[in-house]
């Protein structure tokens, strides 16, 4: 089943077949302490950079801001969201986010 993944708007939306699913603005709990010196920094989202697909789950290359500190940068791929059966299922974004990195072993 094909997926259509995309950045809309010029990063403002990542785009599930063609629906809105996940837009900037949100405020994400980081579980990545290498990102800035908070514990489980409260990210808040500004850009989406790309978006991806690991095997069912649905990540996004982003550009933030940690509230707590100011520190800005790129965490890495995020899960944002899973693929059911072709279909976007949100996760709980709210909730500790945890990053995945290039080079894992997953
Ligand atoms: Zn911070």
């Amino acid at each position: 089943m094909t997926v259509s993944l995309r950045v809309l708007d010029d990063g403002a939306w990542v785009s599930v077949n063609d629906a809105r699913e996940v837009s900037v603005s949100e405020l994400w709990r980081l579980d990545d302490p290498s990102f800035c010196g908070c514990d489980l920094p409260d990210f808040v989202v500004e850009n989406v950079l790309s978006v991806g697909v690991d095997g069912r789950t649905v990540t996004a290359n982003v550009y933030g801001q940690c509230i707590g500190c100011g520190e800005t940068g790129v965490p890495g791929w995020v899960p944002v969201g899973r693929l059911s059966d072709g279909k976007f299922v949100d996760i709980d974004r709210e909730n500790t986010v945890l990053p995945v990195y290039d080079g894992d072993d997953r």
